[in-house]
C-alpha cells in the first residue's frame, strides 16, 4: 500500500460500511443510492475528521508532540473528534472556538467537555485573529514545558488529506468486492480536505468517479476548487514524489456553491428538509450544518436529471449528527411536514 510508510494511529473504525438507500431511490425516481457510513467511525459519534487525524495524530506521536490545539466554530465536528483521539493518547487538548462562550454547554461543545478539552473562546470570525490565539495557546503550553501539535482548520492539511486518499482506496475496494459501478460520490465540503483526499485517492487509482462536493458557506467555489487541486498536487509529490500542475486537475474538481444558503452553520429551508426525507426513508440521521445541505443538493441534481437512471450515486456521509442536538429549535412537532 503506498500510504504504508506513513505514521498513523488506530482509532476511527475502518473500513465503515457502504449499504444501500432503496426507499430513497425508490422515492426519487433517478439513479441507485447508496451511503458510506463515514459517520460511523467511532470516536465520540464519528465522522470524516477522524480519518485525518488518525495521520494527523500519527505525525503529532512520531514527532514527540504530547499536546494537540485546533480550533473552530463552537459546533466543530473537528474538535470534538481531535478531542476524543486526544484523551485515546492520554494527549492534552486546548480547543480555540470562535465566538462567544454559549450559556449553557451543548451538543459538540458538552462532548468536548466532557471529554477533557480545554476550550478557550475568541470573540470573533476572523481566520487571522483566530491562528493568533491558536500561536497564544501553543506559547502557553510550551512555556509550561509541553511540546503541542497544531492542527490546521478541520484538519485540512496534505497529511490530514491521506486520511481520505486512504478511505478512496478503501471505498474501491468495497466497490470492487460487491461488483458495483459507482458513477458519482455526493458529499459536503468545507475546508474541502475530505474532498481533496477524495481526489487524491482518484488520482493516484485513476478511477474514473465523479466526485460532487457540496459547499456548506457562500464562497467562491473556484477558489476552494483551487485550493482542492492544491491538496491533490501536494499529495501526489508527498506519496509517489511526482509534479502535477494544479492547473491539469482543476477541471474535474466540482464545488457547488447553490446549497450553502446565507452562511455557515445557518439551516436553509432545503436542509432541513432533506434531514426528514433521509430520517423518513431510511431511518438515517444527517446534520443541520454540513450533511443536510449536501443531501439537499444530491436531491436537486437528481430531480433535475442531472445523474441517469442506470447510473450509480454514492451519498458521503461524512457525520456531524451531534450537531442536531444544537438545532431542537427547528424541528419541534409543530414544524413537521407531516
Ligand atoms: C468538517 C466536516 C465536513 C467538511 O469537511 P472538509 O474536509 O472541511 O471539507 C463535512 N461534514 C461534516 C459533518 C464535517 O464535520
Amino acid at each position: 500500500m503506498q500510504l504504508g510508510r506513513f505514521a498513523r494511529v488506530d482509532g476511527p473504525f475502518l473500513p465503515t460500511p457502504l449499504v444501500e438507500m432503496p426507499r430513497l431511490t425508490e422515492l426519487l425516481g433517478g439513479p441507485r443510492l447508496l451511503i458510506k457510513r463515514d459517520d460511523n467511525t467511532g470516536l465520540a459519534f464519528g465522522g470524516n475528521k477522524s480519518r485525518k487525524l488518525a495521520f494527523l495524530v500519527g505525525d503529532a506521536l512520531q514527532k514527540g508532540c504530547d499536546a494537540l490545539i485546533t480550533s473552530g466554530g463552537p459546533q466543530s465536528n473537528h474538535c470534538r473528534q481531535t478531542a476524543a483521539i486526544g484523551a485515546m493518547y492520554g494527549l492534552r487538548v486546548v480547543l480555540v472556538l470562535r465566538g462567544e462562550e454559549p450559556p449553557l454547554r451543548q451538543a459538540n461543545l458538552l462532548l468536548d467537555t466532557i471529554l477533557g478539552a480545554e476550550v478557550v473562546f475568541v470573540n470573533t470570525t476572523a481566520a487571522e485573529e483566530v491562528n493568533a490565539a491558536v500561536e497564544r495557546e501553543a506559547q502557553r503550553l510550551r512555556r509550561e514545558g509541553g511540546n503541542p501539535y497544531v492542527i490546521a482548520l478541520g484538519g485540512a492539511t496534505t497529511i490530514g488529506a491521506l486520511g481520505h486518499a486512504d478511505a478512496m482506496m478503501e471505498f474501491v475496494g468495497q466497490i470492487n468486492e460487491k461488483r458495483l459501478s459507482v458513477d458519482h460520490i455526493v458529499l459536503a465540503t468545507g475546508s474541502g480536505g475530505t474532498q481533496g483526499g477524495l481526489e487524491l485517492g482518484n488520482q493516484l487509482l485513476n478511477t474514473k468517479i465523479q466526485v460532487h462536493g457540496m459547499m456548506v458557506s457562500p464562497r467562491d467555489p473556484d477558489v476552494l476548487r483551487e485550493r482542492m487541486a492544491g491538496i491533490v498536487s501536494a499529495g501526489v509529490k508527498m506519496i509517489i514524489q511526482e509534479d502535477i500542475d494544479p492547473a491539469s486537475i482543476i477541471g474535474r474538481i466540482n464545488a457547488y456553491p447553490d446549497y450553502a444558503g446565507p452562511d455557515y452553520a445557518v439551516a436553509t429551508p432545503g436542509c432541513i428538509e432533506a434531514i426528514r426525507i433521509m430520517a423518513r426513508t431510511e431511518g438515517l440521521i444527517v446534520d443541520p450544518v454540513y450533511t443536510g445541505k449536501a443531501v439537499d443538493g444530491m436531491i436537486d441534481l437528481i430531480r433535475r436529471g442531472e445523474f441517469g437512471k442506470d447510473e450509480t450515486v454514492v451519498f458521503w456521509h461524512t457525520g456531524g449528527s451531534p450537531g442536531l442536538f444544537a438545532y431542537a429549535d427547528h424541528f419541534q412537532p409543530t414544524d413537521a411536514v407531516g
